[in-house]
């Protein structure tokens, strides 16, 4: 387990606690070479977890995808580095907590949009620009209409 921000290999857990899903673990670290502290989940046993497609398909959730998706997105934002793979590491213990087996690709888009929303909202634009599930522009636009009013026209 590195340390995301000097991929030290050595860190101490300051907190453990169970989530819903009793399979996961999540804990605090804190790297013993720089003092960063991190959240890491991790799972005594990988369940089954299938994503159904729009068009109909299954595949295996491949979490390295995910966290690949976000990391375009966050490419060059001012962001810390592994925030991609955090978030992907949060959006998979979302969806196992929920004890499914298979969930819609939609829901995994939807959470994603979610984490990109509180990271950064020009990845999170990005984001939803690519993202399937905008079924036109329109719905898109009035996304960006919505943050440029939230941020009340403060940055360009
Ligand atoms: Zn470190």
């Amino acid at each position: 387990m590195r340390c995301p921000s000097c991929e030290g290999r050595e860190s101490r857990v300051v907190d453990s606690r169970d989530l819903d899903d009793a399979a996961t673990v999540r804990r605090r670290r804190e790297c013993m070479a720089c003092g960063t502290r991190f959240t890491t989940y991790e799972r005594t046993e990988a369940a089954r977890l299938v994503v159904s497609k729009r068009d109909g398909t299954r595949q295996e959730f491949d979490r390295d995808r995910l966290a690949a998706g976000l990391r375009k997105a966050l490419t060059r934002r001012p962001v810390a580095d592994g925030a991609a793979e955090q978030a992907a590491d949060e959006i998979e213990a979302a969806l196992r907590g929920e004890g499914m087996t298979e969930v819609p690709s939609s829901r995994i888009g939807a959470l994603a949009m979610a984490k990109l929303r509180e990271l950064d909202q020009i990845a999170y634009i990005r984001f939803a620009s690519v993202y399937q599930s905008y079924e036109d522009l329109e719905a898109l636009k009035r996304e960006v209409d919505t943050l440029y009013d939230q941020r009340g026209h403060a940055e360009p």
